[in-house]
Parts: structure tokens; C-alpha cells; sequence
């Protein structure tokens, strides 16, 4: 990076280049052409025109080729005189002229006639040409000796012509001797301040030079910097990541001491393992030194028994063939019983067969096939046995009489096989309906019979009720056809003295043919 010192030393070089080109602006070069210009000027500014008055502007033309001293008059181009512009032209020949000048420069004066002609053209321009002015028949002479510019004036002439001259252009220009000392001083001053200029130019070439090391300097040593910075960065992060690894050893490490504090105890508790089971080894040993005796013993007792045995098997031997017998006795004696299980197995098989025969010749004599309710036949022979039961035990009894209504309409309407699903359906929610000792069975077509035990009346009735509502509100569908039906119901409960059940049958259907007689659909108890 620059530091301060750096940036002062800097800042105090520009500084001082900038005053040098500052000066050397505003001075400009001492030429010769720039001097001639300079006279020109000043002789302009000194002069009055014999027709001042009309003047706007001072053209000023070059006649003939000096293009230095055409530069440098446009140069001073920007001089204001008396209120008045300047402007410059160039030409080769007199006849290229179109309007009156204020001053002619004449560049190469060759005939003294020159001035005569360009006066008889335009007799208010002033006439100025390099040499002197009296030789050359000029109105104002330039004359350049040894670097020097000499002003020479032609009183006559330019008096001629209605010019005036200002006192300080006649001092200026002087006589002939003042003329030469005025030179001479302005000679040495020029002289002084050109070398002066040019002990500054050198003196700004070598620091312009300085400027361009320390540039150069001060490139190099930024690049350093940058190379260095770019180092320091390079190792911070290596450094970052040597730190970084430092920790992931360092965490490494600490797993690895937690490891083997835990593998050291393991290992502790395993050397104790290990004295526990040598010391029970030792024990062993002990004990198996024992045994061993103990096993020297018993080696002796058996060959003693060895003995008696081989003596026994001896005997045993005429035992064996009294074995062999009873085996092929008992190997007969197990193949008739397993004929004997065999035969018997069947049987078993034959009378469980017998069994399901006669459970589904019991379940054909006493179900309706139809709706798997108890036939007229096994439910009176239920019902007689239930009242016998009930008579011994005072228990009381109800009898239901159940008929669908109209029932040969529904056969009619939707045929045979629809009225078989009616019926069907109808001692389903009789089955549905049922207590646990109660029993129901259709006793013909579509009429059916309840017997409830241990029910009184009121109970009974409502049962009955139940039923009937349930049954008038559900309908049977049958092949897309919704079949409405109800059913009448006459009920009656046993009496204290009766034993036989045709007679609180006949009583029920007494109740029955009453419900059906006063409009059906109705329960009657009687
Ligand atoms: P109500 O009892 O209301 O006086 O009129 P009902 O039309 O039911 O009278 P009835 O007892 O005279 O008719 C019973 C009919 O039931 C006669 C018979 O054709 C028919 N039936 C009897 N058993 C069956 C059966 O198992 N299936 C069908 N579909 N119909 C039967
Ligand atoms: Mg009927
Ligand atoms: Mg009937």
C-alpha cells in the first residue's frame, strides 16, 4: 500500500510539474518568428491610420511564404487593439489580394517599386518587411542579425502616407545609436530569459524524468504489495485450513483417548473375568483330581460288576431264547388287536353316519322345510311337553295364532313363488322375535303358532303387537316387486287347570278368526 510519505511525495512532484507547465504556457517560445510577431503587434498598437475611424478590424496579410511567422501572427491572433480584431492571411502574389488590407508583411521585398505599386493600390495599408526599413523602401523594417530583431522606422514614408507614430513607438525604434543600445539591452535581456528558459526546460526534462521513475517505482512497489497481499492471503487460508484440520485431529484424538479409556476398562474388567475363571479353573482341576480318584474307584467297583454281569449274562442267555418266544407271542397277540380297532374303527364311522342319517331324519320330522320352523306334528308334541312342565310348576303361558292376510291375492298377483317368499319372510321375524324357552312352527299354508312360556297375557299381547307392526311395515321384494302384507293375530293364555293344548289351541284360533272378522290386521286375545 502507498503510505503517507509516499502520497506527499507524489502530490509536491505534480504539483511542481504543473507550475512549470503553467509558466511555460504563458511565456511562449522566444522564436524569431514570435518576436517579429511581437513587433508587428506592437507596431499596429502604436500607429494611428490615416483612416482610423473606418477600421473594424486589422487585416494583417503575409505576402509571400513564411508560414513560422504566419503561425505565430495567428497566435497573437486573439489581441484586441484599440477595440479592434486581428486576423491574418496568407498570399503568394499582390493580384491575389481582393480587399484593402491595414498591413502588408512582404516577405520578400525585391524591388523598391513593390512599395510604390502596393502604396498606389491600397494607400492606407501600412507596408512592413523583413531588413531595414530605409534600405529596402519599406514603411517599418524587421531586420533579424545574430538572433537579434532590429525595428527600423521610415519616417518619411509613413508620414507620406497620413500615418502617425506614438511617441513610445519612436522611442522604441530611437536613432540609430539609441536603436543599437535599446537592442543591444533587449538582446541581453532575451538572451537571459532564453536561457533561463531553457535551464527550466532541462531542469523539467530531468524532473519529468524523476516523475517517470518514481511512477515507475511506485508501479512496481504496488505490484509487490499486491503480490504480497495476495501471499498474505493465501496463507491466512492456509493457515485457516491447517487450523481447522488441528481441531478435526484434535477431536480425532479425544475419540480415540475416550476409546481407549473405555477399551481399558473393558480390558480390567476382562483380566478380572479372567482371575475369576482361573481361580475357578483351579477349583476344577481340584474338583476333577477328586473325581478322577472318585472314577478310579468306581472303575474298580464295575470291573468287579463286570464280573457278576458276565456271570448273569451267562444265565441270561438261556433267558434270551425264553424272550424270544414272548415277543413273537406278543407281536401276534398286537396284530389281531389292531384288526380288532381296525374292524372297530369302522364301526364307529358306520354308527356316526347313522348318526347325521337319523339327525337329518329327525330334523325332516319335526322342521317345515320351507321356512326351518317347527312342524305342526313336533311343535304340538314341544308345546304338550312345555305345558306338562309349566302345570308342575304353576308357571303361566301364552298361545299365539298367527294367519296373513288375503294371502291368496298375494299367490294370485305375484305368483306362487312370491308367496313362498312372503312366508318365508314372515317366520323369519317370528324366529326373530323369539325369547329363549319361546317356540314357534307353521302349522299349515300361512298360518303359524306361538307357544311362550312362563308369559303372562299383557306381555304376551305385547309381543303380538310387536310382530304385527313390524311385519305390516317391512315388505317383501321379490324379482323387482315390493309385496305389502299383514297378518292377524289371536292370542290366548293357558288356564290354571289345563293340560292339554288342543284346547288352548283351539281357543287361540277362536281369538284369531275374530281379529280376521273385524277387519284384520288387528291382534284379538281372548
Ligand atoms: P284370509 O286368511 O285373510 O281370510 O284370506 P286368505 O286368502 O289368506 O285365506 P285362505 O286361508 O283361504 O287362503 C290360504 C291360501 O294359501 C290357499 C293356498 O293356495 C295358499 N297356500 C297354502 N300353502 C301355501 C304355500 O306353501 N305356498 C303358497 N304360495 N301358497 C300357499
Ligand atoms: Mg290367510
Ligand atoms: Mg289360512
Amino acid at each position: 500500500m502507498i503510505s503517507l510519505k509516499h502520497l506527499t511525495f507524489i502530490v509536491t512532484l505534480l504539483f511542481i510539474a504543473l507550475s512549470f507547465r503553467l509558466a511555460a504556457k504563458n511565456t511562449p517560445a522566444l522564436t524569431i518568428d514570435n518576436g517579429k510577431a511581437h513587433y508587428i503587434i506592437q507596431v499596429i498598437k502604436h500607429i494611428t491610420w490615416p483612416n482610423e475611424a473606418d477600421i473594424t478590424q486589422f487585416n494583417i496579410v503575409i505576402l509571400g511564404n513564411d508560414k513560422k511567422l504566419v503561425d505565430a501572427l495567428n497566435n497573437k491572433a486573439d489581441s484586441v487593439i484599440r477595440g479592434k480584431s486581428i486576423s491574418v492571411q496568407q498570399f503568394n502574389d499582390l493580384a491575389e489580394i481582393n480587399t484593402a488590407p491595414e498591413a502588408i508583411f512582404v516577405v520578400n521585398q525585391k524591388s523598391a517599386s513593390l512599395t510604390a505599386i502596393i502604396n498606389k493600390k491600397y494607400p492606407n495599408t501600412l507596408i512592413i518587411g523583413n531588413g531595414s526599413a530605409i534600405k529596402e523602401e519599406l514603411m517599418i523594417g524587421l531586420l533579424v542579425a545574430k538572433n537579434v530583431i532590429k525595428l527600423s522606422l521610415n519616417l518619411e514614408l509613413i508620414g507620406k502616407q497620413g500615418f502617425k507614430i506614438s511617441n513610445g513607438l519612436l522611442d522604441f525604434a530611437g536613432t540609430k545609436a539609441d536603436f543599437k543600445k535599446q537592442l543591444i539591452d533587449k538582446e541581453t535581456t532575451l538572451t537571459k530569459a532564453l536561457n533561463d528558459a531553457k535551464v527550466k526546460e532541462a531542469q523539467l526534462k530531468k524532473l519529468n524524468a524523476s516523475l517517470a521513475n518514481t511512477k515507475t517505482a511506485l508501479q512496481k512497489t504496488q505490484s509487490d504489495l499486491d503480490k504480497q497481499n495476495d501471499q498474505l492471503f493465501q496463507i491466512q487460508a492456509e493457515l485457516a485450513s491447517l487450523k481447522n484440520s488441528r481441531n478435526a485431529i484434535k477431536q480425532e484424538l479425544m475419540a480415540r483417548k475416550h476409546d481407549l479409556l473405555a477399551q481399558q476398562t473393558l480390558i480390567t474388567e476382562k483380566e478380572q473375568e479372567q482371575q475369576r475363571q482361573q481361580q475357578k479353573l483351579l477349583q476344577l482341576k481340584s474338583a476333577i483330581a477328586e473325581n478322577e480318584q472318585k472314577l478310579q474307584l468306581q472303575i474298580k467297583e464295575l470291573e468287579q460288576q463286570n464280573t457278576i454281569i458276565e456271570r448273569k449274562e451267562q444265565k441270561i442267555s438261556g433267558q434270551q431264547k425264553l424272550l424270544y418266544i414272548t415277543i413273537a407271542l406278543a407281536l401276534i397277540i398286537l396284530l389281531l388287536k389292531f384288526i380288532v380297532l381296525r374292524v372297530s374303527k369302522n364301526r364307529k364311522a358306520a354308527n356316526e353316519e347313522l348318526a347325521h342319517l337319523n339327525e337329518q331324519l329327525y330334523e325332516l320330522a319335526t322342521q317345515d322345510d320351507m321356512t326351518k320352523l317347527y312342524n305342526r306334528r313336533h311343535f304340538l308334541e314341544l308345546a304338550q311337553r312345555e305345558l306338562s312342565q309349566l302345570q308342575r310348576t304353576k308357571g303361566a303361558g301364552a298361545v299365539l295364532m298367527i294367519d296373513i292376510d288375503h294371502f291368496k291375492n298375494i299367490n294370485d298377483s305375484y305368483g306362487h313363488a312370491a308367496g313362498d317368499q312372503a312366508i318365508i319372510n314372515v317366520a323369519n321375524i317370528l324366529k326373530d322375535n323369539l325369547r329363549e324357552y319361546d317356540m314357534v312352527g307353521r302349522l299349515g299354508g300361512e298360518e303359524f303358532a306361538m307357544f311362550l312360556p312362563n308369559c303372562e297375557i299383557e306381555i304376551a299381547t305385547k309381543i303380538a303387537e310387536r310382530m304385527r307392526v313390524k311385519i305390516a311395515s317391512l315388505s317383501t321384494s321379490y324379482q323387482q316387486t315390493s309385496i305389502k302384507l299383514t297378518v292377524s293375530i289371536g292370542l290366548t293364555a293357558k288356564r290354571a287347570d289345563e293340560t292339554n293344548i288342543d284346547n288352548i289351541i283351539q281357543r287361540a284360533d277362536k281369538a284369531l278368526y275374530q281379529a280376521k272378522n273385524s277387519g284384520r290386521d288387528r291382534v284379538v286375545a281372548l
